[in-house]
C-alpha cells in the first residue's frame, strides 16, 4: 500500500509532521523529489529537527528512509543531517539511496548564487541550493548518477566535458574562477566514498517491498502551486511536487498510489517571489507571522520571513484537485485562535470578472482577493482530541472550507506535536 503526503500550496504546509505522525505506522519512507532547498521541521519526542533532505520518517527504528531517484542529492548535507539526527539522540536510522539519484555539485551551487546575482532586483528569491542548475544539468544529459560513480572512465571524460561547457559560461557570463577538472574528480571520489554504504537498486527495493504488503509513504516537497507544471511559472521548483511524479522519482507503478494525503494549512504562506493573491501586509501580516507554525513562519532552510496571507480557497481547490487528494489534512489551525472574525479568499477577480479557478500566472498577476469573514472562535484549541469538542466556529470554518475547495478534510492539526491531530 502507497501513501503519499504532498502539498496543496506553497510548501510549508506541514507535510513533515503529518509523514512523522503516519510514519509509524509505515515500513518505508521515500523522498522522491526536490533537494536540501525545502526544509520539514519537526517536533516529537526527540526535540525539534529541520530536515531537509531526509525523509521525515528517520525518528523510528522500524522504519527504511529511501533517497529516491527524483531527488537532487547533496551528498555533504545529507550527511551533516544524519549526524545531527543521531546526535539529538535518535537511533542510527537506516537509509537508502537510490543508484539512479543524481548529485548536487559545488559548482551548481555557485551557479545558482552567480545567477541570482546577476539577475539583481529581477531574481527568483531562491534559496541557492543548486537545484535549477542541477535540474538543468540533468535534463540536459550532463548530470551525475550516483551508479557513475563507481565508473572512473565515466567520471573522467564527463568531468572534462562538463567543465569545458560551464567554464564559458563562468569566464564570459559571470566573470567568476573557472572549474578545474581535478578538483570535481576529487570532489566525486570523496562522494563515492561517502555514500557507497547505502547505494541501492530502489525499485527492486519497493517492488518486493509491495509484494510483502508493506506501507510505503511518499513524501512530497513543496506543493501543487510550486510545481513546474502545474504551478505559478516561473516562480516554482525544478522538479514536479505532484503526487503523480511520486510514482516515477520512486521508480513504482502509478497506480500503487492509493491515498493521496494533500496537506493544506488553514492560512496562506509563501516564500519567494510570486503572485499571491490573498496575501496581507503591515501589522496584520507581522502578527500572523509571529504566530505562525511552530516558531513563527521564517524558512527552515534559510530563516527568511516568509510572506503570509488568508486562506486562499481558489488556490487550495486547485492545489488539492492537482494532488488528486483522497484525504485533506488541514493543518496549523490553532493559529488562527486569536483572531476576532477571519477572511477567507473565496473567488479572484481579474479584469471584472470573478473565478474561483486558478488562472496561469499572467492572469494571476492581474488577481484581486474576493473575501468573505467569517467570525473567529478566541480560543486556544490545542489539546482538543475529538472534533465535536472543538468550538462552533472553528468547526463552521473547517466546513466553509471543505466545502469551498471540494475534498474531505479528514484531517485536521491543532498543534505541531505528533499526537495533536483529531480524525474526522
Ligand atoms: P513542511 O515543509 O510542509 O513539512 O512544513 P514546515 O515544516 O516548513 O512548516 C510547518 C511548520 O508548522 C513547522 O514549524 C511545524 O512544526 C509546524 N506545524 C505543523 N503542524 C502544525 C499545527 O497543526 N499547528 C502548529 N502550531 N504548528 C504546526
Amino acid at each position: 500500500m502507497v501513501k503519499a503526503v504532498v502539498g496543496a500550496n506553497w510548501g510549508d504546509e506541514g507535510k513533515g509532521k503529518i509523514t512523522d505522525m503516519l510514519a509509524e505506522n509505515a515500513d518505508i519512507i521515500v523522498r522522491f523529489q526536490g533537494g536540501a532547498n525545502a526544509g520539514h521541521t519537526i517536533v516529537n519526542d526527540y526535540g525539534r529537527f529541520a530536515l531537509h533532505t531526509l525523509p521525515s520518517g528517520v525518528f523510528y527504528n522500524h522504519t527504511t528512509s529511501i533517497i529516491g531517484n527524483g531527488v537532487a542529492l547533496d551528498i555533504p548535507k545529507l550527511f551533516n543531517e544524519i549526524q545531527e539526527v543521531i546526535k539529538g539522540g535518535v537511533p542510527k536510522p537506516k537509509i537508502l539511496i537510490s543508484d539512479r539519484a543524481q548529485i548536487v555539485m559545488p559548482y551548481h551551487i555557485l551557479f545558482d548564487e552567480y545567477e541570482e546575482e546577476r539577475l539583481g532586483k529581477a531574481s527568483f528569491g531562491s534559496t541557492k541550493s543548486g537545484i535549477a542548475p542541477f535540474y538543468s544539468d540533468k535534463y540536459a544529459k550532463i548530470g551525475f548518477q550516483v551508479s557513475e560513480l563507481f565508473d572512473e572512465d565515466i567520471l573522467e571524460d564527463k568531468v572534462s566535458r562538463i567543465c569545458e561547457k560551464k567554464n564559458v559560461m563562468l569566464e564570459h557570463l559571470y566573470r567568476k574562477p573557472l572549474l578545474k577538472p581535478k578538483e570535481i574528480l576529487d570532489t566525486l571520489h570523496e562522494y563515492r566514498d561517502m555514500v557507497a554504504p547505502y547505494v541501492a537498486d530502489v525499485s527492486s527495493f519497493l517492488d518486493k517491498a509491495l509484494k510483502e504488503n508493506k506501507t510505503i509513504l511518499l513524501e512530497g516537497q513543496l506543493g501543487t502551486l510550486k510545481d513546474p507544471d502545474h504551478g505559478i511559472y516561473p516562480m516554482v521548483t525544478s522538479s514536479s511536487t505532484l503526487a503523480a511524479y511520486g510514482a516515477i522519482g520512486a521508480g513504482i507503478p502509478p497506480y500503487e498510489i492509493k491515498q493521496v494525503i494533500t496537506v493544506c494549512k488553514a492560512y496562506s504562506s509563501a516564500v519567494g517571489a510570486g503572485a499571491f493573491v490573498s496575501e496581507i501586509f503591515g501589522d496584520e501580516a507581522d502578527e500572523l507571522r509571529k504566530r505562525g507554525g511552530d516558531k513563527g513562519e521564517f524558512g527552515a532552510t534559510t530563516g527568511r520571513p516568509r510572506r503570509v496571507g488568508w486562506f486562499d480557497c481558489v488556490a487550495s481547490k486547485y492545489g488539492c484537485r492537482m494532488q488528486g487528494a483522497t484525504d485533506v489534512a488541514f493543518t496549523v489551525l490553532d493559529v488562527l485562535g486569536y483572531l476576532d472574525e477571519i477572511p477567507v479568499c473565496v473567488g479572484y477577480e481579474i479584469d471584472g470578472e470573478v473565478t474561483t479557478e486558478f488562472p496561469v500566472t499572467a492572469k494571476l498577476e492581474k488577481a484581486k482577493p474576493v473575501l468573505k469573514t467569517l467570525p473567529g472562535w478566541k480560543s486556544d484549541i490545542r489539546g482538543i482530541k475529538e472534533y465535536d469538542k472543538l468550538p462552533e466556529n472553528c468547526r463552521k470554518y473547517i466546513e466553509f472550507v471543505e466545502e469551498q475547495i471540494g475534498f474531505p478534510i479528514k484531517m485536521v492539526s491543532n498543534g505541531p506535536g505528533r499526537d495533536e491531530i483529531i480524525y474526522r
